[in-house]
């Protein structure tokens, strides 16, 4: 079976250095926020282009943290996508905030700018969480405009397009006012362990990221600022992960010349393909659509292609979410959730692996 992700085969090349890495906090006796977190924290925020970035336990904290550092709070509404596995919807909830589901462009799975705009005549928005699927930038620039003639907060999730980057070089994570990024194993930059981070080049929602990720703290055991908690990367994910951070853009190159040759070389009626992509999408996941999946999921895993699917359930269908959200449907969000289907696509996938899926779809 071809899987659709191996993070055996993604981790075991680089065994020895993340090995040698270890030993060294191991020997350095120092584990929380400590100087491996530090030197990740610079290097990160340089790769993005920010001025600040703070480690913290993993992206979902890291979506709330970033929310309370812009202080949204009990009766604030916030703007965000249905499609996207719940996790901004979870960080809106977590700070009394009420969210406001915005339907997607079907072309590119993100956020439809127009529909932002009919939801913004509906009533004040104080923040939106434009989330980067599959690792494509969401339309930016569409999307910030409206928000600064309305004086709206940006929060980009990035969990899944580290390194992404329009045709100016900015990178995920540097146009909106504050955002978060996963590193979950299976994301494109992935400790071996949980982790996360907030990005921003706002000296203010920085310090206040900082103090929230431990306790509200402004000084040892002085709790300043309300909200706070225990949200840290510890050393020993930030010693591995300034590792790997070198091999980001080679992996994401080499993700982005599978999905590249999915998108010219599958010729099947029974798939709809993303088009083919350049440095704004860094294919974390290649997501086509089908008109039946279970079928067409059966026939692949019967020619020996593993598929998932991201994301099945709309936010607002949720159980967790029933009333405490307008449910009201979003076409283009139910029709993905219904078609939606991921194929095999990481860096170690072979050149015949990826002719073998392709074969295998022209097959259906
Ligand atoms: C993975 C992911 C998150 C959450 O990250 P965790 O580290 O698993 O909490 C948030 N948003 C998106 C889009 C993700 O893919």
């Amino acid at each position: 079976m071809i899987p659709v992700n191996s993070l055996q085969r993604h981790i075991q090349p680089l065994a020895d250095r993340l090995a040698t890495a270890s030993r060294a906090v191991i020997d350095s006796g120092y584990f929380v926020l400590g100087p491996h977190v530090q030197r990740f924290e610079q290097a990160f925020a340089a790769y993005c282009g920010v001025r600040h970035v703070m480690g913290v336990g993993n992206g979902t904290d890291a979506l709330e943290l970033s929310l309370r550092a812009l202080e949204i709070g009990p009766g604030d509404r916030v703007a965000v996508v249905a499609n996207a596995a719940m996790y901004g919807t979870t960080a809106i909830l977590a700070c009394g905030g009420t969210p406001v589901f915005v339907d997607i462009d079907p072309a590119t799975h993100t956020m439809c700018p127009k529909a932002l705009a009919s939801v913004l005549a509906t009533g004040p928005i104080k923040a939106v969480i434009v989330t980067h699927l599959y690792g494509r930038l969401a339309d930016m620039a569409s999307l910030l405009p409206l928000c600064r003639k309305h004086g709206i907060l940006v929060v980009e999730d990035c969990a899944q397009a580290h390194g992404a980057r329009d045709i100016s070089g900015t990178r995920a994570g540097a146009f909106g006012d504050i955002a978060s990024f996963s590193f979950y194993p299976t994301k494109n930059l992935g400790a071996l362990g949980d982790g996360g981070a907030v990005a921003t080049s706002n000296d203010a929602f920085a310090e206040r990221t900082r103090q929230l990720r431990q306790y509200g703290w402004s000084a040892k055991y002085v709790n300043e600022l309300a909200g706070g908690r225990n949200s840290r990367l510890d050393e020993m994910q930030a010693a591995l992960l300034l590792e790997l951070l070198p091999e980001l853009d080679g992996w994401n190159e080499r993700r982005r010349e599978i999905a590249n040759r999915y998108s010219r070389e599958i010729r099947s009626e029974a798939l709809a393909l993303p088009p083919a992509c350049g440095g704004e999408h860094v294919a974390h996941l290649y997501v086509v659509r089908c008109k039946d999946r279970d079928s067409t999921r059966e026939q692949l895993a019967s020619m020996g292609v593993q598929t998932d699917l991201h994301y099945p359930i709309p936010d607002y269908l949720q159980p967790s979410v029933q009333g405490k959200a307008d449910a009201s449907p979003l076409p283009c969000t139910e029709a993905d959730a219904r078609s939606v289907l991921t194929l095999p696509c990481f860096p170690e996938l072979t050149d015949f692996e990826v002719s073998t899926v392709i074969d295998a779809c022209n097959r259906l």
